[in-house]
């Protein structure tokens, strides 16, 4: 019997189902809001989504302002930025609304507020003194799952690295998952983020740090998103599809919330900083080639994924079904279009040197990986997705 002792973390209150931003003014109220900051961006503005939502909170006699300012993969200064516009019009509560780069600035920026400095100030692990403003994530795309995690990742622009902010203050006081406002998602921005949450879900079943609550959010997640993926990005209306994305990406976020990811995530980082490639396609990229690495490390966990996604059969020979997994995440790929090598990019093979230089400073990424990596490794794991 395993003899650690777990942790869990999440929202107090998680709302889920198709039309749950219709309670936002009456929840932003029970949370003793009445100045509120909208921070989102200006594709989430331009799909229709925000506008509802204001209405919604105006119709509830909240005053509200907008920071639809947000860029994909945020720098720190727009973190510093919306921070300051908290202060300076004494606005009380933040609702973030958008995909995971909304949702990041929305958290850094309720913390800022309480919190003096800036929030390079705050990267690493538990480092925030104080609880910030109350506030309110509502996630637009179905990936990050940044509306239940205890993390936020900001773009520090001077040495050019995503760097990570850990805090349980980083946890939204609601989450309100309304897969409706997933329907306008382009089907790329589909395929990337629903590959983001699959690649949550993996990394954190494999890890070292995997607790019994992570491995059942984890599998679920897996099971969903192998099943309504392909189908979500077929035909981006399709409501049950969407519907269960959204879960899956929101029990993927439980899951590395409280478990842990890996070198998929490390190696992929530096394809975001060096080649502006959206987080999701990055993860999605490494995932094949990571995982071929990292089978022996734990192939009864990769031979169960393989048999929930329906691979795997009646092979009897572990080796051979954990195999498979490598194999149906290529299939998964192919569906939603999605080039997995380094070279469909434009990116040219003489990079590796700095891509291995860039993915050996995330070795906090290494330590939950089921298989050690020495530089070597991530050069033949880089090497061959190239
Ligand atoms: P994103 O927030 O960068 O959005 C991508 C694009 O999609 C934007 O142009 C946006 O306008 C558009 N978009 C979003 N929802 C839309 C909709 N419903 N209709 C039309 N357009 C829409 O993408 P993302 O992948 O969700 O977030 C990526 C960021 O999240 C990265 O910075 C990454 O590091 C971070 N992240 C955070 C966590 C966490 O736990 N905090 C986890 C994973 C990733």
């Amino acid at each position: 019997m395993d003899q650690k002792i777990h942790s869990f973390f999440s929202p107090n209150k998680i709302l889920l189902g198709i039309g749950a931003t219709k309670e936002i003014g009456k929840e932003t109220k029970a949370l003793g809001g009445t100045k509120v900051l909208m921070i989102t961006d200006s594709g989430v503005v331009n799909a229709g989504l925000v506008d509802p939502l204001r209405t919604n909170l105006e119709g509830a006699g909240l005053n509200v302002f907008l920071f639809d300012r947000v860029e994909p993969e945020p720098s720190a200064f727009l973190v510093d930025e919306s921070a300051q516009f908290i202060k300076e019009e004494g606005v009380d509560i933040v609702i973030g609304v958008g995909g995971g780069s909304s949702l990041d600035v929305a958290k850094g920026a309720s913390l800022l507020a309480s919190n003096p400095g800036h929030v390079l100030d705050y990267c690493g692990i538990d480092l925030i003194a104080k609880r910030g403003l109350p506030k309110i994530l509502v996630p637009t795309t179905a990936g990050t799952g940044s509306e239940v995690t205890r993390v936020f990742v900001v773009t520090d622009k001077k040495d050019n690295m995503k760097k990570v902010v850990y805090s349980n203050y980083a946890i939204s006081d609601l989450a309100i998952v309304d897969p409706m406002l997933t329907l306008s998602m382009p089907s790329k921005v589909t395929a990337d983020t629903g590959m983001d949450a699959l690649v949550h879900a993996v990394e954190t079943y494999v890890s070292m740090n995997a607790t019994p609550f992570s491995d059942l959010f984890a599998s679920k997640a897996i099971e969903l998103i192998a099943k309504y993926l392909p189908t979500a990005f077929a035909k981006g209306d399709n409501i049950e599809a969407r519907y269960h994305m959204s879960l899956a990406s929101l029990l993927a976020g439980l899951a590395f919330a409280s478990g842990g990811l890996g070198a998929v995530h490390a190696l992929a980082y530096p394809l975001g900083t060096e080649y502006h490639l959206p987080h999701g396609r990055t993860n999605a990229i490494m995932l094949p080639h990571v995982m071929e690495f990292n089978l022996i490390g734990n192939r009864s966990r990769y031979a169960f994924i393989a048999e929930m996604i329906g691979k795997g059969g009646n092979l009897g020979d572990l080796k051979g079904k954990a195999a498979l997994i490598v194999e149906a995440v290529i299939g998964l790929l192919n569906d939603v279009q999605i080039p997995y090598h380094l070279r469909d990019y434009g990116i040219p093979k003489e990079a590796i040197p700095k891509l291995v230089h860039e993915g050996m400073k995330q070795t906090r990424l290494f330590v939950p990986n089921p298989r050690n990596l020495s530089e070597e490794d991530v050069e033949v794991i880089y090497t061959k997705a190239w």
